[in-house]
């Protein structure tokens, strides 16, 4: 294997270069490690050496981290112990080092990768976009175990690094510069020059250490830090819900060491790290960030890299979703048409889009010139001027079939190839537009979620006809805009909305049964639902809701058919959180039960949080077990996917059919049919994919 490292010696200055051949990116794996290890002993006996720069070969990478299949792999506790203490000791060879020590970062510098960075006297960066640092390390569920906890605190004081370290947020060269994480930052082309005239200056003690403006009585004091500790603390609890352990723990150590005995608080940090490395949730949070990587590039078709960007974007239907859709094409710098047949809606689409680059700005993420640009990239019209050259057109009309077919018929006659037509529709049905259309080849389904510009999946919609060549430009269009796809067939509800219907659906007949609809949300909510399912009805309006549920109802049966209570919410024209008035009734920021709903039922049933998830997860499991079956996604990790980006299906569980994998099938299965018989509701009954691998002993990954 050839060397991952390399270090040549110029004017007295030893520059080590990392770069690990035919690999993408440079991670700490062990071998890495010990190679480190050894150079940075003959740097030590190199007398000529009189300042040493740790760089990348790579032009996109820095460091990305330790190697993330290793830490996976680990299933001892001793084990993870030993390789967070073996990876301190290297980096503890950097900082013993008698001379100058500095990092050149370009490109994504993160997790171990800035760790060792840290172990280093100074850091600079390249002003490039490309540079990204951070510990991102509880995204998956441990802590930095190379002594992130301990010299990051060190370097920006407390009230700096707490919230870097507990949310593992990354952060571009510009706030790394201004937050201290680096000492300065060089163009991209001349950095590595520039570094060396930065050592030389460090060497004729020219340079002077920033210093961290941290606020006295917060860092100084006992009663500060208290406060600062029991504040993050607080903010951990509110944003995780106390479901990963990762930031607690964390914040744990960092509590118990900051500001003590360096070896102690090493010494700590390789303890916890070797616990929550063997959690199940560490686990499953890295399957997610497996799946999440794979999905960002996966190969759909054979047209994979051989298809054109999207230049120009058409939208048609100025609403909730069209508005959202066509700020967020002009965000990604695409020029983007918007036709209504109402004036006041392109008026009001135009404003959202103004909205949303009024809070960018305010957040600092963009500033003033690139909101004006981006919002000058949105056109509206009542014509079809500006359409007919657009590459890629999405349909974001009412939900009526007979809209969206003159709007199809209309749209396929006024463009020509290579045109793609997408629809937004939510449920209809994408193969009745292709058929009305001039070439159905170019038609496909292209589904958003709402809020377009936070949510991160999309749904593309195939038809029998959509050719290879319009998936793969949708894909990349979807990519471009910084979305996860998955494929799914056109079915109806498609993949995410035909598993969430009956989870929303089993949840109006919890209540019929006499479970409180507070009893049920919170039973969600504990796991790992971002909102209960009766509060999540009302997010997506009553009406909207119904509408949906009837048109699965018609296409599945009775399995599907709406719970009593969501048609008399609907009846009594209940619209959700959008009037103010749903299964809750929301005033400012409080909500509480709408009582007029609950005279309806009447009865009252007390039942466990742990009988409700059940009945509320394993009839989804069920659902996605026909889906599987039916090929509606050709994988499980699809679903998986599907969920967790489509709906924020509790994370840490890698997905509904990891989590049904976790639980056993045998015991969904045995759940399903115990309810289906206790209750006398066939739509429980485990559907026959589900029981034939029940008996096989069959999971959904094996
Ligand atoms: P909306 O009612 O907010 O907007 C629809 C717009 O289409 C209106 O401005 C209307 O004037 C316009 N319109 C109607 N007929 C038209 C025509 N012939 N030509 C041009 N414009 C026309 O609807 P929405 O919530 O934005 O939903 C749009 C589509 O997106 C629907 O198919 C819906 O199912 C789907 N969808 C909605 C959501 C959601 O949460 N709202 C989520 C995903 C998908």
């Amino acid at each position: 294997m050839p060397n991952v490292w390399k270090l040549r010696i110029e004017q007295n200055f030893g520059i080590l270069e990392f770069d690990t051949p035919e690999k993408e990116v440079n991670v700490l794996d062990s071998k890495a490690m010990e190679e480190l290890r050894g150079i940075l002993k003959d740097v030590s006996q190199k007398k000529e050496i009189r300042a040493l720069l740790v760089a990348s070969a790579k032009q996109k990478i820095f460091i990305a981290g330790a190697d993330i299949k290793e830490i996976d792999g680990i299933r001892e506790k001793k084990d993870a112990f030993d390789k967070a203490e073996n990876g301190k000791a290297i980096l503890q060879m950097i900082e013993d080092l008698k001379i100058p020590t500095i990092a050149v970062i370009n490109g994504a510098c993160l997790g171990g990768g800035f760790e060792l960075a840290l172990a280093c006297d100074w850091r600079v960066a390249s002003f490039s976009d490309k540079v990204k640092i951070g510990l991102p390390e509880v995204n998956l569920g441990i802590l930095p175990g190379f002594g992130g906890t301990q010299r990051l605190p060190r370097l920006l004081g407390l009230v700096k690094a707490l919230p870097l370290i507990l949310a593992g947020k990354i952060v571009s060269s510009e706030s790394a510069l201004k937050n201290g994480m680096v000492d300065r930052l060089f163009s991209e082309v001349t950095l590595l020059g520039n570094a060396v005239h930065f050592a030389e200056e460090v060497l004729k003690g020219s340079v002077k250490r920033r210093k961290q403006k941290a606020p006295w009585f917060l860092e100084k004091t006992p009663v500060g830090r208290a406060l600062v500790f029991h504040m993050a603390r607080k903010d951990i609890l509110k944003k995780t819900k106390g479901q990963y352990p990762a930031p607690l723990k964390t914040l744990e150590v960092i509590q118990k060491t900051f500001g003590k005995d360096s070896t102690k608080g090493y010494r700590f940090e390789s303890e916890v790290f070797a616990d929550l490395a063997l959690t199940a949730i560490s686990k499953n949070l890295i399957k997610l960030f497996y799946m999440h990587e794979r999905y960002k590039k996966v190969a759909w078709t054979q047209f994979e890299g051989k298809v054109q960007r999207v230049k120009k974007c058409g939208v048609v239907g100025a609403g909730v979703m069209g508005g959202g859709i066509a700020q967020l094409v002009s965000y990604k710098n695409i020029p983007v048409r918007i036709k209504d047949i109402q004036p006041q809606a392109l008026g009001g689409a135009l404003k959202e889009a103004q909205k949303i680059y009024d809070q960018a700005r305010k957040r600092r993420k963009l500033k003033k010139h690139e909101c004006e640009y981006k919002m000058g990239l949105i056109s509206v019209g009542l014509s079809d001027d500006g359409l007919k050259r657009a590459d890629m057109i999405i349909e974001a009309v009412v939900e009526d079939m007979g809209i969206k077919e003159k709007v199809f018929e209309h749209l396929s006659r006024i463009t020509e190839a290579p045109t793609v037509l997408a629809s937004n529709t939510s449920a209809l049905s994408v193969t009745r537009m292709a058929e009305v259309s001039r070439y159905p080849e170019r038609v496909v389904g292209l589904h958003f979620f709402n809020p377009v510009s936070r949510m991160p999946l999309v749904e593309i919609i195939k038809t029998d006809k959509t050719s290879d060549e319009t998936i793969e430009r949708t894909i990349r269009f979807a990519r471009d805009l910084g979305k996860i796809a998955i494929v799914v067939k056109d079915v109806r509800g498609f993949l995410v909305n035909r598993l969430l219907l009956p989870y929303m659906n089993e949840a109006a007949f919890l209540m019929e049964e006499g479970v409180s609809q507070e009893a049920i949300d919170k039973a969600a909510v504990q796991f790992g639902m971002p909102m209960g399912p009766i509060e999540l009805v009302d997010h997506v309006g009553i009406d909207v809701g119904y509408k949906v549920a009837h048109i699965l109802h018609e296409a599945y049966g009775e399995r599907m058919k709406p719970a009593k209570v969501l048609e008399t919410a609907k009846d009594k024209g209940l619209l959700g959180k959008k009037s103010g008035k749903g299964f809750y009734l929301y005033k400012g920021r409080k909500k509480t039960p709408n009582q007029d709903l609950q005279k309806t039922i009447g009865k009252k049933l007390s039942m466990s949080s742990d009988e409700i998830q059940k009945q509320l997860i394993y009839i989804m499991v069920n659902e996605a077990a026909r889906c599987l079956e039916e090929r509606v996604v050709e994988e499980p990790s699809s679903i998986d996917v599907g969920m967790i980006m489509g709906t924020g299906f509790a994370p840490f569980r890698a997905g509904l059919l990891h989590y049904a994998d976790d639980e056993g099938i045998g015991k969904v299965v045995e759940g399903l049919k115990k309810m289906s018989e206790s209750k006398r509701a066939g739509r429980l009954r485990p559907c026959d994919y589900l029981v034939k691998m029940a008996d096989s002993g069959k999971t959904f990954y094996s």
